[in-house]
């Protein structure tokens, strides 16, 4: 286990915010993180479960608390009827899983490829992209249960998933430490039919190959074509979530003009569009740039602190709801 102390968490998140954590604590087995957790509970200091903070903000005051982060690595694999199941430990980073999945011809999880963060993090909201999420193929995962100090296996069903949500980032939040993750992804391909970028992008470059490497090829050209790189401008991802509608609530957005799209998942409106629409796309707004060719990303070009995020998310969510009516959810968790 390695402790570090008073490390800027702004080095430890995408976004580049954030004071000194008082305590940065590295797990690299399943004894580590009882020890972890131990040692925060005998100073008395508050815990929080960091992945490669893709998905998480950090405040200018720092954090008075342990932050752990899963190191463990390794993928165990075991054949079933008609695929493989992965044990994958918490440390593993996201993309290269679904890179080894797709070198073995497994579909399940191409559509998440090239999404930032670590294989723990996978379930806590659920990750989705291009028409699959983690909870089509998650089977279990392991846990610290930091309630009574105890390893507990916790089932797809225990974690309720959602939109962007599970138990983990709700009810229990806080309550588990993520250890490793099983999937069960299946040989062959992705059923059709496809989400509509991925059909546009096979047309336009006359792509037949329907393979899970294929589609990790094409769903990384999209994403690489719009989505900013963390390693080279700092950002959330998507900083608000899609708006989800009930069926009458779908009917009235229609009525109005405003583009709902009906997937499997439920009838939503890009947030995008509406940031978009609300003549904000480009713009700079206390040193938060909304991305010009994906507006629901707030890239972080000047912040002087996290007061210039809030003030640059009250302008957008205001903008909107006065346009739309829609009040606008921020998908990145805040660690305090
Ligand atoms: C450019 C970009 C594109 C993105 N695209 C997508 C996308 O297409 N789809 C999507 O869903 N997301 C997307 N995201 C968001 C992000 O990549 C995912 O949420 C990812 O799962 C975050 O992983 P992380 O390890 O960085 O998590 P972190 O930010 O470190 O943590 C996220 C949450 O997980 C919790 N957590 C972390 N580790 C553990 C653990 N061991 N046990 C329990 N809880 C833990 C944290 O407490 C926090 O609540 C994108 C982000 C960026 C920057």
């Amino acid at each position: 286990m390695k402790i570090n102390e008073n490390i800027l968490i702004s080095s430890l998140t995408t976004m580049r915010l954030g004071g000194p954590a008082r305590y940065v604590v590295e797990v690299e087995s399943y004894d580590d993180v009882a020890e972890a957790f131990g040692f925060a509970r005998q100073f008395g200091l508050p815990t929080f479960a960091l992945g490669y903070g893709a998905n998480t903000i950090g405040h200018d005051e720092g954090f008075n608390g342990v932050v752990v982060i899963n190191r463990m690595l390794g993928i165990d694999e075991k054949p079933t009827t008609d695929g493989v199941r992965l044990k994958i430990m918490g440390g593993e980073y996201w993309d290269d899983v679904v890179a080894y999945a797709c070198k073995k011809g497994l579909t399940g999880i191409e559509a998440l490829s090239k999404i930032p963060g670590l294989a723990a993090s996978a379930p806590v909201q659920n990750i989705g992209a291009y028409g699959q999420e983690i909870a089509d193929t998650l089977v279990e995962i392991d846990v610290f249960d930091t309630s009574d100090s105890s390893y507990k296996t916790l089932s797809k069903s225990d974690l309720k998933f959602s939109y962007r949500k599970s138990i983990l980032n709700t009810t229990d939040i806080n309550r588990y430490f993520v250890i490793s993750i099983t999937l069960d992804l299946k040989s062959g391909e992705m059923p059709r039919p496809f989400y509509n970028s991925i059909e546009q992008y096979m047309k336009e470059h006359s792509i037949s190959d329907c393979s899970p490497q294929s589609i990790r090829q094409i769903v990384s050209a999209i994403r690489d074509s719009k989505l900013p790189d963390p390693m080279e401008q700092a950002s959330s991802g998507s900083f608000f979530k899609n708006i989800y509608l009930d069926n009458n609530e779908a009917l009235i957005a229609e009525s109005k003009g405003y583009p709902v799209y009906r997937g499997k998942d439920g009838n939503k409106i890009n947030s995008g569009w509406l940031i978009d629409q609300a003549g904000l796309k480009g713009r700079l707004l206390h040193g938060m740039r909304v991305s010009e060719k994906a507006p629901l990303v707030l890239i972080n070009e000047s912040a002087k602190g996290y007061n210039d995020l809030k003030a640059a998310r009250a302008e957008i969510v205001a903008k909107v709801y006065d346009k739309f009516g829609y009040w606008l959810e921020q998908e990145p968790v805040e660690l305090q």
